[in-house]
Formats: C-alpha cells, sequence, structure tokens
C-alpha cells in the first residue's frame, strides 16, 4: 500500500472489500479517480491515449503447495503478507483494459463473463460498462492477450456460448489460436474454444509484429501459454503496454520475477520474457497494465533489489 499523503482519498477497508476485493484501504490521490474507482473503473491518460481500466473481480484461489513450483507456501503466504494482502488465500484480481486511440475504442481481454468465481464477473454484473461510458454492444475491436478462461469466457454467454460482442473483430494471436484449436489439447477452455472459435467469423488472427490495429503493436511475449501476446501504444514517453500475463499478482510475481507458477505453461520462458519486458518498460518509462495487478491496474514497474515494484497511476 502506498502511504498516505494530505491530499491522499481514502477508501475506507469495507469500501474497498465491496469493490474490490481485498483487506486493506486503497488510496487513490484525487477524490475524483477515487469515485471512479469505487464504481468499478477508472480513467487516465498516456500522452493522447485514453485508458479505462475496469474491474472484474477476484477469485480467492485455495492454497496448494504445487501453485510456485519453485517457492514453499510459506514463502508464497509470506509475500502476500508482505504485499499488504490476506495469507489465507492467494486473491487473484481480473482488470479488463479499454483504450480510446485514434478516434476507436480497444477492449483488450474480456473479463470473466461472471462464469469463473462467484466473486469476479462485476463488468458483467454490476454495469461496469455504462458506468465507464462504454456500450458493450458498440465494441468494434478487441485485442486478446491469450487463450486462459479468465480472459476469453467474458466473450461467450454461460449456457449456449453466444457472442457477447457480434459486432466487433475479434484479434487473436495465430499462435495462440493454433495452439488451443488443435484438437489433443483438453487443458483449460480448450474444449469450448475448440467448439466454439472456429464458428465465429469474427475472429481474424495475426502473425509477426506488425500494428494489429493502427497504433497498437504486438509483442511478442510467449511463455505464460504459446502464443501469449502483449500490446505497446503510443511513442517515446507517452507509451502504454497491456501486459496480459507476463507476470501475475504484483506481490508475488512482480516482487518475485523468477517465481514459477503453475500457470505458466513454459516458466523458463515466461521468466526469460517477464525480465526483459520488464526491463524494457522501465528503460522506456511506459506504463503498463497487468491483468492481475488489481485496481487500478496500471503504473509504472521499478527495479529494487533482486525484484521489481510496482506504482500504481495515481490521477486521473
Ligand atoms: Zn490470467
Amino acid at each position: 500500500m502506498q502511504s498516505i499523503s494530505r491530499r491522499g482519498f481514502v477508501i475506507s477497508a469495507t469500501a474497498a472489500a465491496a469493490a474490490f476485493g481485498l483487506d486493506g484501504p486503497l488510496e487513490f490521490l484525487t477524490p475524483a479517480f477515487a469515485q471512479k474507482a469505487d464504481k468499478g473503473f477508472v480513467k487516465f491518460k498516456v500522452g493522447d491515449i485514453e485508458v479505462i481500466q475496469m474491474y472484474d473481480g477476484v477469485w480467492e484461489k485455495a492454497h496448494d503447495p504445487g501453485f510456485v513450483k519453485n517457492a514453499s507456501l510459506d514463502d508464497v503466504k509470506a509475500a502476500l503478507k508482505a504485499g499488504g494482502l490476506t495469507d489465507a488465500h492467494v486473491p487473484i484480481t481480473f482488470t479488463v483494459t479499454a483504450i480510446r486511440t485514434k478516434g476507436k475504442l480497444v477492449l483488450f481481454d474480456s473479463g470473466t463473463g461472471a462464469q469463473l468465481a462467484p466473486t469476479a464477473g462485476l463488468i458483467t454484473k454490476n454495469e461496469v460498462w455504462k458506468a465507464a461510458g462504454i456500450d458493450p454492444a458498440k465494441v468494434d475491436t478487441i485485442i486478446i492477450t491469450h487463450f486462459h478462461g479468465d480472459h476469453i469466457t467474458g466473450l461467450m454467454a454461460k449456457d449456449t456460448n453466444a457472442p457477447i460482442f457480434p459486432n466487433a473483430t475479434i484479434y487473436v494471436p495465430a499462435a495462440e489460436y493454433k495452439f488451443w484449436t488443435d484438437p489433443s489439447v483438453t487443458a483449460g477452455a480448450a474444449k469450448r474454444i475448440q467448439a466454439v472459435f472456429p464458428t465465429w467469423k469474427n475472429i481474424k488472427q495475426f502473425e509477426g509484429d506488425k500494428d494489429v490495429v493502427p497504433g497498437v503493436k504486438p509483442i511478442n511475449s510467449n511463455g505464460h501459454t504459446p502464443g501469449h501476446t502483449s500490446y505497446l501504444i503510443g511513442s517515446g514517453s507517452r507509451q502504454l503496454m497491456v501486459l496480459g500475463d507476463v507476470t501475475n499478482i504484483v506481490a508475488l510475481n512482480v516482487r518475485n520475477p523468477g517465481w514459477h507458477l503453475a500457470f505458466d505453461a513454459n516458466p523458463t520462458l515466461a521468466e526469460e520474457n517477464r525480465r526483459k519486458i520488464f526491463d524494457r518498460v522501465i528503460a522506456d518509462k511506459v506504463t503498463v497494465t497487468g491483468y492481475h495487478f488489481g485496481m487500478p491496474g496500471a503504473g509504472k514497474i521499478k527495479k529494487d533489489g533482486k525484484g521489481y515494484v510496482f506504482e500504481p497511476v495515481k490521477s486521473a
């Protein structure tokens, strides 16, 4: 948690728990920023890119000794505590990023669609969309980082798999599509993906490093999944990188970039790309968003000893 400044605005622990599924108080610098966060979203600018962060909730993941392959359960609990979080479970939060750039609204990943955990799906349930000024029916561009269920389930209705964004073009990394649509893959959401995605005409695969849509450049960050991709928007000192799952929650995987979480398909490659991308965003002063960073879920990564720290954005 940040220290509390005189100008700071502190959300009560109860409100924070209700809005964010967190234990402690959250501080945002301006009341306006805090009020929006309380409704489940924040907006801020990076250069002329407007960034909208929407909170989808939390999965209170039960402890599992195999969760971090190269750290003990005690180490995991200590890291959660040191990060100001509960150590009763692993609080894995979900935050969806949207941007307005070059006159277009672009959504990155889709949220959990209220189908993965009873404490997640706030975007769907609480009309965070409307509060944030986004009409899901009018979203025309969605770009996906990878095909883990927490990132794509919001694309499809619960029982029918009907498209939630029928008018959008959904851009996906070709390597990710190829992997998950292989019938021999059965993990995670694979079977659902195989049943649904090939029937949708609005999915567009891309390869290479050319802009996916004007101004949005794909950055290879494979390892977490075979086609995991991050995205860089803007230029110079005004850049935003949508990390996706280059790293999991800050208290564990930003502090300990060498920790190999069970979610990483190729942990060695995931760590290599994590370190490479952290060093790049630090060198270039890039603002990042992390899908599992909680709210506001955007800010700067900084070097700190052997690990890194995350400094959240503080104002609109
Ligand atoms: Zn994820």
